[in-house]
């Protein structure tokens, strides 16, 4: 069943923070911050599927992609092609910064589209907002394989217990999930009750 797949976004929260993978997906947890409305705003002239075409490009923006193979399924913001080649391509808030959970999300999206159409997809782009620059994405062996390894385990940690909070202040401060998380909170209680045993 198709509706059972993993979404592709929830792979790029799983390799932010497994915890923050947990909470939002199997608990149904979501909270705004800033970095989320941000995000929700840079994608509102791309959030409908459409047709354009720039020159020799065509581009078809939000298409839904699946893979029967790895039960991965979503959306991609848009696959772009030109002398036969499909490019998918995803737009992000941020800064361009090698961000190894949007190169999962993107590379997941390529097997997806690979198996759908049959065809070889080599790189994809990501469109940084905050930088405006355009980072291409070689889909190597190695992405592939480490892709498919995320997927994996982001699928068996669906079925486990909850994972423990992160040691990375940078990502909790910035996570939209923090004040349901409490990572700071948890691991002074913990702290606290190991110096009591
Ligand atoms: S606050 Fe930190 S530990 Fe908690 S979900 Fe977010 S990134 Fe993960």
């Amino acid at each position: 069943m198709i509706e059972n797949y993993l979404p592709l976004a929830y792979l790029n929260a799983w390799e932010y923070c497994a915890r923050r993978f947990y909470l939002e997906y199997v608990l149904g947890e979501m909270e705004d911050n800033e970095h989320i409305i941000l995000g929700r705003h840079i994608h509102r002239n791309i959030n409908e599927e459409s047709i354009l075409t720039e020159g020799d490009t065509v581009i078809r923006q939000q298409q839904w992609v699946w893979s029967d193979q790895l039960k991965v399924a979503g959306i991609i913001d848009a696959v772009e092609e030109c002398n036969g080649q499909l490019v998918p391509v995803e737009y992000k808030k941020g800064k361009m910064a090698q961000h190894l959970n949007d190169h999962f999300q993107l590379c997941a999206a390529a097997i997806c589209i690979e198996e759908r159409t049959g065809r070889s997809i080599p790189y994809g782009d990501i469109f940084y907002h905050a930088n405006r620059r355009r980072e291409t994405v070689a889909f190597t062996p190695q992405l592939r394989q480490a892709t498919e390894q995320a997927i994996l385990l982001a699928q068996n940690a669906a079925t486990g217990a909850m994972p423990s909070p992160i040691n990375n202040t940078k990502k909790c401060q910035s996570c939209s999930l923090q004040r349901i998380c409490l990572p700071f909170e948890v691991k002074a209680l913990r702290a606290h009750n190991q110096s009591q045993i």
